[in-house]
């Protein structure tokens, strides 16, 4: 991915995410790591069900993925049900680790793997072998993009058992939850859950707290999806990286994207809108993050914004290879 990509060039110190509000009895949260050196894992929420737990989103790293089966040991109960909110490699690619201790567990995601195979991610692939030919890529860094290979090689590994090609109330593990598809998002197709009994939201990476991570997105679609999420009465919401939000956290953080998009697509300096968001978002921002949050933003507001009108189209549409073009690196 190239987010990934770009985050191993920015190398240097970590920093590990506060946990923020507490969450009802029946969810846990298992913060993904945003390490500086290497890519990030997304949150995992896992839910209580009566057929097992259910785990919203795998993290990247095997350490995310253990931790993910600990807590399941811990507990004495199966993972019954896997929810991708989005096919990212920093989401899913747990599910295969999760998938070889619990065989039989049901994995829902939309269907945008499928496009994202034949392109991003067979650039990501190509990418990946420039960086494993080259000599001075570390065996940490290695051993990263062979995992991440890896399931570009076997996508089985983890695509979706049950596509969400709507959004419906579903019964999942037995647990009935508002299940959400936002199509052309941060990606072609996010889910998000909402859950009227808790009255907590899960958003994947339609929340981000350090900076909306736009490798695939299509900026309007996101906005429009944010706006659905706004109309849902959540108390708590868990965003894709970061702490737990309150609404009032979700409100500000909105604001700062839409403040973002709009200075993006203006004529206003890439300086300044790199500053609007670094102001507008700072609460979610740890200091050790912020010259990542600042290299980001740049690339975001270079290669998603500040580009040419079909570029900012280019994930408005479902991903082909018919009409791929290799994006500028
Ligand atoms: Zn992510």
């Amino acid at each position: 991915m190239r987010l990934s990509l770009f985050a191993l060039i920015m190398a240097s110190a970590a920093g590990a995410a506060a946990a923020g509000p507490a969450l009802p009895p029946g969810y846990h949260l298992i913060p993904g790591a945003v390490p500086l050196d290497s890519g990030p894992d997304g949150n995992t929420i896992v839910i209580d069900a009566p057929r097992g737990l259910i785990v919203m989103d795998t993290g990247r790293h095997p350490e995310h993925a253990q931790a993910i089966l600990d807590y399941a040991k811990q507990r004495h109960r199966p993972i019954a049900a896997i929810v991708n909110s989005h096919w990212h490699l920093d989401h899913t690619t747990g599910n295969w680790d999760i998938r070889k201790a619990y065989p039989h567990v049901q994995v829902y995601a939309s269907n945008a793997l499928k496009g994202a195979l034949q392109t991003f991610l067979a650039d990501s692939r190509a990418n990946t072998d420039q960086m494993l030919a080259d000599p001075k890529t570390s065996a940490a860094t290695r051993d990263q993009l062979l995992r991440g290979r890896s399931v570009i090689d076997h996508p089985e590994r983890i695509a979706p058992k049950h596509v969400i090609a709507k959004s419906a109330r579903m019964s999942i593990a037995g647990r009935p939850l508002d299940v959400r598809l936002a199509r052309f998002a941060a990606t072609e197709g996010d889910v998000w859950l909402y859950d009227p009994k808790t009255r907590v939201a899960v958003v994947g990476d339609l929340v981000v707290g350090l900076v909306p991570f736009m490798d695939t997105a299509c900026a309007e679609g996101w906005s429009r999806a944010l706006g659905e999420v706004a109309r849902v009465p959540f108390t708590r919401l868990i965003p894709g990286h970061g702490p737990v939000m309150t609404r009032a956290d979700f409100s500000a953080w909105r604001t700062a994207y839409d403040n973002f998009v709009a200075c993006g697509h203006s004529s206003a300096k890439e300086a300044q809108c790199v500053a609007g968001w670094e102001h507008d978002a700072a609460k979610f921002i740890e200091p050790d993050h912020r010259d990542y949050v600042r290299g980001a933003a740049a690339y975001y507001f270079e290669t998603r914004l500040r580009t040419s009108p079909e570029e900012r189209q280019r994930y408005c549409r479902p991903l082909s290879v018919a009409t791929w073009r290799k994006p500028k690196a």
